[in-house]
């Protein structure tokens, strides 16, 4: 516990990275706007992050080029009031520090979370904040892992099995001290996820109780999936 996990909450901040293009998915539109059930995945992204408790700032990363909300692919997609739009980068970790930059200062717990993880429920996002606020610097949820998880070389040859009971499948949100964050983009370094770098740092990052429903649509047949569920099927 820190003296900034005692300080008067300021409220949350949440950038929604939605600048991939999606290539796996083959869609034509980057992913983010990609329709689920006749909606952008953005828009169902949106639902739960328009519902976090605290809530100050929202900052959606879209592609370069898309950054327009008023564009036709924007169609469906409400806004929260006060949401602001920035360009994204190349690569995620980019598209991160621009959503980041774009935040209100008066939020001290920010959340990253992919567009792509679209029927990610409420209370994941409720169990991260919860735990940033008892004093975490980083938060991640996570699931246990179904297959065993392999190490390999260039080759492929294994070099290590981690016992699988040790290891989490992590999704977003992720939440940080917002301090904590900044200065793990500060640097510029790329990552899969923002803990990887808040890791780098020598911060202890806690894995809370993910969703496999935080699952992140990644090529057709996850979108395919994402259909049956919001069918109720
Ligand atoms: O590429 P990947 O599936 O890991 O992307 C995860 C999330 O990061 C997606 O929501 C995607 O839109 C976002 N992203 C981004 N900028 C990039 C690459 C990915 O905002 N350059």
């Amino acid at each position: 516990m820190t003296d900034d996990a005692h300080a008067a909450p300021r409220g949350v901040g949440v950038v929604v990275v939605a600048a991939g293009s999606g290539s796996r998915l083959g869609a034509g539109v980057p992913k983010a706007f990609v329709a689920l059930a006749g909606r952008p995945l953005l828009a169902w992204a949106l639902d739960a992050v328009r519902a976090v408790s605290g809530l100050a700032s929202i900052v959606v990363v879209a592609p370069a080029g898309m950054a327009d909300p008023g564009a036709p692919e924007w169609a469906g997609v409400e806004l929260p009031p006060g949401a602001r739009v920035v360009a994204g980068g190349a690569e995620r970790s980019a598209s991160v520090a621009a959503g980041l930059a774009a935040l209100d200062p008066a939020c001290d717990v920010v959340l990253v979370h992919d567009a792509a993880r679209c029927l990610t429920p409420a209370t994941v996002f409720d169990r991260v904040v919860a735990a940033v606020r008892a004093g975490h610097a980083g938060v991640v949820p996570g699931v246990p892992v179904v297959d065993t998880v392999k190490a390999v070389d260039p080759d492929g040859l294994v070099t290590a099995t981690p016992e699988r009971a040790t290891l989490r499948a992590v999704q977003t949100p992720q939440g940080f001290r917002r301090e904590v964050l900044e200065e793990a983009h500060a640097g510029g370094a790329d990552a899969t996820d923002d803990a990887g770098l808040v890791e780098a740092l020598g911060h202890r990052v806690l894995v809370v109780e993910g969703d496999v429903r935080a699952f992140k649509v990644t090529t057709a047949l996850d979108l395919a999936h994402a259909e049956r569920l919001v069918a109720g099927a």
